[in-house]
Parts: structure tokens; sequence; C-alpha cells
């Protein structure tokens, strides 16, 4: 299959500013040096904690923040300098879904008229085709004709992510970046919204990019998982392989719902303790070195790479390097 979507090196870092005349004084490295690919009709989930820069990472890739540095390849094209009329267009095969529908639609806007912006945006200037074709997507995602003429508001939280999905899709798109869609929801909702999620994969051919700071929501419709920490990936693999072999401790700590080996600790269990560092202000060497029960004196020093510790497995800590790979 090939890669729909290929990042190399991204980087977004925000200024610190102080004083009167705004001097830059420092950056926060919200998203610090980030590579993968994206296979054609996958879903690729991207976890960490909140502030780890995933949201970040999928704005970045749209450029809706512009990269600081890094290529984006979409469809083999590299959209990084692409002109904002040329954005346009790329826009339309890369849709996002957010986490609060509500505040992404407009409360005086009915739902058809919500739905209809996009195709008006990309062109689609028969006003009785769109029209059935709102119709058409509304009946898909689980809602219909009656609900056209209503508002947001009239909506439950579950129905209004169906109305974020239904816009998203107006364009055809092949790519759609969900940051945190199911966060804000119920649980029996979640379970409703992914499986709609998940349908629409597979009837539409999407490739999705999945965000979440839970681990659980992405683990069944993710077919890869990156683990994000301080604005990297520490690790990078198929989505069982991570929840039954997880190599780098950090990922261990977030499936810490389920015990993982802790050296000072009989119960073979460890939680994570504290909170995330800033990444204004990350700490040397391992950004996660502050919160590991393995740290080494290397540790504090050395950045450690992602590298492919087993075929398919990439991990960012130094516990394997220098380690054969049959050894892990
Ligand atoms: Fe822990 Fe060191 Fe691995 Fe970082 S590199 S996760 S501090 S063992
Ligand atoms: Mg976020």
């Amino acid at each position: 299959t090939k890669h729909l979507l290929e990042v190399d090196g991204l980087k977004k870092h925000f200024p610190i500013k102080k004083g009167l005349f705004g001097k830059t004084v420092g950056a926060v490295k919200a998203v610090n040096d980030v590579s993968f690919y994206v296979k054609e009709g996958e879903t690729l989930g991207i976890v960490g904690e909140s502030g780890c820069g995933k949201s970040t990472t999928g704005r970045s890739l749209v450029r809706l923040l512009e990269p600081t540095e890094g290529k984006v390849s979409f469809d083999g094209q590299d959209i990084t300098k692409f002109s904002a009329n040329d954005m346009r267009k790329v826009r339309r095969n890369i849709q996002m879904v957010f986490q609060d529908p509500y505040a992404s639609l407009n409360p005086r806007h009915t739902i058809e008229k919500i739905l209809a912006e996009p195709l008006i945006v990309h062109g689609m200037k028969d006003a009785k085709k769109r029209k059935e074709k709102i119709y058409e997507f509304l009946e898909i995602v689980g809602l219909n004709a009656f609900h056209a003429k209503r508002y947001p508001h009239q909506f439950s939280g579950g129905q209004r992510q169906r109305i974020g999905i239904a816009r998203a899709l107006m364009t055809n798109p092949k790519l759609i970046i969900a940051d945190e869609p199911v966060s804000a929801l119920d649980v029996s909702i979640q379970a409703q919204v992914l499986n709609l999620m998940q349908d629409l994969q597979k009837e539409f051919n999407l490739t999705y990019i999945f965000i979440a700071h839970d681990l659980g929501v992405v683990r069944h419709i993710s077919d890869r998982i990156a683990v994000m920490y301080l604005g990297k990936i520490v690790e990078i693999t198929d989505s069982n392989e991570l929840h039954q072999n997880p190599m780098h401790p950090y990922t261990q700590a977030l499936l810490s719902a389920v015990p993982i080996p802790d050296p000072h600790h009989d119960e073979n269990e460890v939680v994570l303790e504290g909170d995330m560092p800033s990444p204004a202000n990350p700490p040397t060497g391992c950004a996660f070195h502050t919160r590991c029960p393995f740290k080494m004196d290397v540790c504090t020093k050395a950045v450690p790479e992602l590298k492919e510790q087993k075929p398919g497995h990439f991990a960012a800590c130094h516990l394997y390097n220098g380690t054969n790979s049959n050894d892990i």
C-alpha cells in the first residue's frame, strides 16, 4: 500500500516573547522533529498527554498552523510550500474533525447551511445537488432530512459529532484528521461514534489520523499507534504489538491501568508520577527522564533516537541501545 502521507522532521516552535517590545526569549518546542507516514486506508493513532504536541502536529499537517521546519507530503506532493490557493485544493482531501463540534458549528446556522458551506467553498454551485448530497450524508451518519432545518444547540453531543463528521465528508476527502473526536462524549456514545467512523472508513476508503489522550480509545480503531511525549514520538508500531510488548517506559506507564514491571516495587506495578515538564523548558537528554523509573546516567545527557528495535517497532529509549534486536 502506498503512503498517503509522509511527514519528515516536522517542527512547530512557538516563540516566547517578553517585555514591552515583545523580545523573543525562547521557544515552546510543541512539535520537535517528528517523522512518520500514514498508509492509504489505515488508521494511525497519535497518543499522549495533553500538551505533548499531538494536536499541534495534526494542525501543522494541514497548515492550520504553519510548520517551523520539516516536510509534509500528501499523495506524493510536497505541500509544505504550497500557496494558500493550492492548499485550499489540498484541504478538500484532508479534512479535520474536532473534539468539540459545538465550538466549530456556527450556532446561528442550520445544519443544512453548515453542511452546504464546504460544498460551496469547493465549487458545487448547483443548490439542488448540494441539498441532495447533504441529505444523503445526514442519512449516512445516522441522522435524517428532518434534522437539516435544525440548529446545533438542538442536538446532543453525539449527534453534533455526527454532524461534524458529515461536514468533514462533504468534500470526499481521502484523509481525515480527527483530534479527540470522542473525548467529550459519554462512554456509550463514544463507542457509537467510533463504530460509525470505522464503517465510514470502509465505505469511503478513508485514511485516518486519530488523535487521543487515551490509549484505550485509539486501540481498536488504530492499525498503528504513535506515542508522543514532549513534542517527540517516543514509540511507534502496530496497535497490537504496542499493547502486548510496549517498549518505551512512557508507553508502559500509559498502559499502567495494566501493571508494568518496576524495579523498585514488588507488586510489578508502576504509576506515572509527576506532571509533564513544560515544553518551554524540557529536561536534557531523554525528556522523560524526570518521570522514568528506569533512568540511567546516560538518560540525562543524550537524547535517545527513535530506532527500529525490532521489525516495525520503533522506540526512543537508551534501555534498548546496544541491545541486539534478537535479545528483546
Ligand atoms: Fe527512561 Fe532513559 Fe529510556 Fe528515557 S531513555 S525512557 S529515561 S530509560
Ligand atoms: Mg489537544
